[in-house]
């Protein structure tokens, strides 16, 4: 059986067809600027040349048509035709309370995906226009959605609740919902399958190191804290959101420069983090080019910041599990930056955390151990694969239909 795997964004649609005999993938691509001038969408049949191709996309519905087009089409194609996707995976961002696992997406679940959007106003909806698309278009094949806050769940309540008056939470379901569950579930899981460990018994703190980025505890195979909260501003210094932050300073700032809860918004998810203290770039390459090429003190800055927060929440994390047996690297940073990797673990030995520069330099998007033989801490490199996770959750609530 072959699964279709969707992120869909406000403006954007990730796809992946995979097949689920052996884990492969069967094609990829990505439509841009959906709804605006200029749609796009690049595509590639594993093993072949990525295609362009442009045509006006107004909605996401037309775009997973297109898709669909593009894939069961006679000469660019990959499938002979529809039939021969099983099911399809959504990522899903906010499932709130409600969801601690994945579900088979029908007419009760949907409403409930809905009932989140509160709590995720920018990422939910477009997620449920993917949903709404293929119920529309495919009307056939089951559905499951996968969200990113499900593997956070089993946080316990010391970890996910905020300091504020409980009625907040009573009312609001104000608390830690943490993201990037996908992932951290993924890379957690897979780095003991690589280094012959039991999961059920091994503590591992996963940085996932992207655009975004979140740190995440992970005891016997359970999420018992992380970095990213109510929101996914919280924690890290990530490309354009501030992470942890004063909210004395939120207030002043706001009241200071007269903005409303929406500008302020848009400040510290848009304007901050990497892109905000270095003003060059929210991307690590552009801002690691500027720092070490140029030496650009903005840019050396905004990297001492990051690097120095990645350590603390992992010395925390390790305070939190009593210890680390694993830590790993991940998302597009972790996998790729050996300099932010070396920066990060030096000096950890006091934690059992001994690097080995040789092992770390130039490694690149491979799975890898990159601490020393010695090092009591076993630190390694683990591609995330969350498209990969998404279809096995699938095919799993498929099964049991
Ligand atoms: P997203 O959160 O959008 O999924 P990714 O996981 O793809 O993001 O990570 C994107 C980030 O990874 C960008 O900041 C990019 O600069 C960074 N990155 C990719 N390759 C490298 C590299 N070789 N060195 C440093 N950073 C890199």
């Amino acid at each position: 059986m072959k699964v279709l795997v969707l992120n869909c964004g406000s403006s954007s649609i990730k796809y992946k067809l995979i097949n689920m005999i052996d884990n492969s993938n069967v094609a990829s691509g990505v439509m841009e600027k959906i709804g605006l001038k200029g749609s796009f969408l690049k595509h590639q049949n594993e093993g072949q040349e990525k295609i362009k191709l442009e045509g006006e996309v107004l909605d996401h519905q037309v775009g997973i048509e297109y898709i669909i087009g593009v894939m069961t089409d006679p000469k660019i194609g990959c499938i002979k035709s529809l039939d021969q996707i099983g099911a399809v995976g959504h990522r899903v961002v906010h499932g709130g309370e409600e969801f601690k696992g994945s579900v088979i997406l029908n007419d009760e679940v949907i409403a409930q995906i809905e009932n989140c959007i509160d709590l995720a106003p920018l990422h939910n909806p477009p997620n449920l226009k993917g949903i709404y698309a293929v119920s529309a278009l495919m009307p056939d094949k089951p559905q499951v959605g996968v969200f990113d806050t499900a593997f956070h769940q089993t946080m316990p309540r010391h970890a996910y609740m905020y300091g504020i008056p409980k009625s907040l939470y009573n009312k609001y379901k104000v608390r830690r919902y943490g993201f990037h569950g996908t992932s951290h579930r993924y890379v957690s899981n897979r780095v003991c399958e690589f280094l012959g460990l039991d999961y059920n018994k091994t503590k591992t703190i996963n940085c996932h190191l992207g655009n975004g980025s979140s740190i995440c505890a992970i005891d016997s195979g359970q999420s018992v804290d992380t970095s990213m909260g109510f929101t996914p501003v919280e924690g890290l210094l990530m490309g354009t959101r501030a992470g942890d932050l004063d909210i004395g300073a939120v207030t002043y700032i706001m009241d200071k420069e007269k903005i409303n809860t929406d500008a302020a918004s848009t400040l510290f998810n848009k304007h901050s983090g990497l892109l905000g203290v270095s003003g060059i770039s929210s991307d690590a390459r552009e801002v690691e080019d500027a720092a070490y090429k140029e030496g650009n003190e903005d840019a050396l800055l905004a990297l001492k910041m990051f690097q120095y927060r990645i350590r603390k929440y992992i010395a925390s994390y390790m305070a939190a599990m009593s210890g680390c047996d694993v830590i790993t690297f991940t998302g597009g940073i972790g996998e790729n930056s050996d300099i932010d990797r070396e920066a990060i673990c030096k000096d950890l030995e006091f934690m059992g955390i001994k690097i080995d520069k040789e092992k770390n330099k130039g490694l690149r998007g491979k799975e890898a151990i990159i601490s020393t033989d010695d090092s009591p801490v076993t630190v390694c490199v683990i591609p995330t694969d969350e498209e990969l996770t998404i279809a096995k959750q699938t095919i799993k609530l498929v099964e049991q239909l």
